[in-house]
C-alpha cells in the first residue's frame, strides 16, 4: 500500500498546470511544424509560423501560450493499492488554486447564474477511476472556452450509422469555422449514453496517438482528411490545415440509441499527466 498525502498531490498539480500552460507538448509542436511544411500559401504559412513562435516565447519567457488559461479538467486514476491521506478533490483544487494565483494565470471560473468569479479558478472538473496497481495518475487539461463552446452532442438514430456519425461531426466542424482557433484537434465519444459520450470525447483528447482498434483508427484518419478538405485553415483564414488529429473513444450503447459527442480542442492543446 502506497501512502500519498494531499500536499504531494497539490504540489504536483500546481507544477503540472504551469507546465501545461507554458510548454506546448512536443507532439503538437511537431504536428504544427509538419503542417507548416505542407502549406503552400502565404497566409496559412504565416499563421503557423506565428503559432510556433508563440509557443517558443511562452516556453522561454514563462508567458502563458494563450490568455485564456481555461477551466481545469482532471482525469484521475487511483490504483487499488494507494492510500490517500485526505480528500482527492480538495487536493486537486488546492493545486489549481495555488497555480492560478502563483503563476498569475487568468482566473476564468464563475458561478453560472450570477457570473461571479470564484477568483482562484476552482473548482476543477474531476473524473475518477479506480484501477489496478499502486500509482495515482492525474491528467490535467486546462481548456479555454473558444474551442469548448464549439462542442456538440447528438442523440442520433441507430439507423444513421457510420455515415450519419461522420455527417454530424463534419457539420460541427464546419459550423465552428475559425472560432475554435484552428488548427484543431477533435475528441469524439461514440456510444454509451448522454453523459458518457461527452466524457469520452473529452478524454479522447488526452491521447495524441491513433486508436488501438484498427476500425476506429481508420475512421479517425478518414475524418481528419475530410476535415482538412473543408479549407477552413489556420485561424479560419483558409488553407490545407484545419485539423491536426481526430481521436475517437467508443462504448456500447442502448439498442435504440446512438449518442455522439464532439469536443473541439484548439491548437493550444494543453494537457499534462502527473504520476505519484
Ligand atoms: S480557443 Fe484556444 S487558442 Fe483560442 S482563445 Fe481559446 S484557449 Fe486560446
Amino acid at each position: 500500500m502506497k501512502n500519498i498525502t494531499t500536499q504531494e498531490i497539490s504540489e504536483k498539480v500546481s507544477l503540472a498546470l504551469y507546465e501545461a500552460c507554458h510548454n506546448l507538448n512536443s507532439c503538437t509542436l511537431n504536428l504544427l511544424k509538419e503542417a507548416h511544411s505542407n502549406e503552400e500559401d502565404i497566409t496559412p504559412r504565416t499563421i503557423l509560423d506565428q503559432l510556433l513562435e508563440n509557443a517558443q516565447i511562452a516556453r522561454k519567457e514563462g508567458i502563458p501560450m494563450c490568455q485564456d488559461t481555461g477551466i481545469v479538467t482532471a482525469f484521475v486514476k487511483i490504483g487499488r493499492d494507494v492510500h490517500l491521506e485526505g480528500d482527492i478533490h480538495d487536493a486537486i483544487n488546492e493545486g489549481v488554486r495555488d497555480a492560478y494565483e502563483k503563476y498569475y494565470l487568468r482566473k476564468s471560473v464563475a458561478d453560472p447564474i450570477t457570473r461571479l468569479n470564484t477568483k482562484n479558478n476552482t473548482p476543477a472538473i474531476i473524473h475518477i477511476d479506480i484501477v489496478e496497481g499502486d500509482n495515482l495518475s492525474i491528467t490535467l487539461a486546462p481548456k479555454g472556452a473558444g474551442s469548448e463552446n464549439m462542442s456538440r452532442l447528438a442523440m442520433l438514430n441507430p439507423t444513421d450509422g457510420i455515415e450519419g456519425i461522420k455527417e454530424f461531426i463534419l457539420k460541427a466542424v464546419k459550423e465552428a469555422g475559425g472560432r475554435p482557433c484552428p488548427p484543431i484537434f477533435l475528441g469524439v465519444g461514440i456510444g454509451g449514453n448522454f453523459e458518457k459520450s461527452a466524457e469520452m470525447a473529452k478524454e479522447a483528447l488526452m491521447r495524441l496517438n491513433p486508436s488501438s482498434d484498427p476500425t476506429i483508427a481508420k475512421l479517425e484518419a478518414e475524418l481528419k482528411d475530410e476535415i482538412n478538405k473543408t479549407g477552413i485553415g489556420p485561424m479560419g483564414l483558409g488553407g490545407k490545415t484545419t485539423c491536426l488529429g481526430v481521436f475517437i473513444n467508443t462504448f456500447p450503447c442502448h439498442i435504440a440509441s446512438l449518442p455522439v459527442a464532439v469536443n473541439i480542442q484548439c491548437h493550444a492543446n494543453r494537457h499534462v499527466e502527473v504520476v505519484l
